[in-house]
């Protein structure tokens, strides 16, 4: 089950233009769900190793690689509090409709590109968490 935070207010901002609202829908984890999401991440990394064993000559780089992979990737998914789910706005460059709905760990700013237009846009929350 996702805990959905409250409203987020954000903005859109590209430099030299106006920031243009846009609507947040972000996951706020608990411990346990943040657990859980560890435990899966280390799981499908040391799976990948597990199944790379069979694989002839890239098993040498891929089984310790994955093996590595497993805690640093379960660390990152514990300490990610939150995970931005997807957002709606208006570029503020071409005002093309921005609609996403992937998964982005959630920080103060994260860095976006306008599907229309191309543009690097940043996504800045307005208030604090
Ligand atoms: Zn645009």
């Amino acid at each position: 089950m996702i805990n959905r935070s409250a409203p987020v207010v954000a903005v859109l901002s590209y430099p030299g233009l106006p920031d243009a609202p846009v609507r947040v829908d972000e996951a706020v984890w608990t411990r346990a769900q943040r657990t859980q999401r560890a435990l899966q991440a280390l799981g499908l990394c040391w799976a990948a190793a597990v199944a790379a064993v069979f694989l002839p000559v890239l098993h040498f780089v891929l089984v310790p690689a994955l093996l590595l992979a497993g805690p640093i990737a379960a660390l990152a998914r514990y300490r990610e509090a939150r995970s931005l789910l997807g957002y709606e706005g208006v570029c503020p460059a071409c005002s093309a409709a921005l609609v996403e709905r992937r998964a982005l760990p959630s920080h103060e700013e994260v860095a976006l590109r306008c599907d229309a237009c191309g543009r690097g846009l940043v996504l800045r929350r307005t208030t604090a968490a």
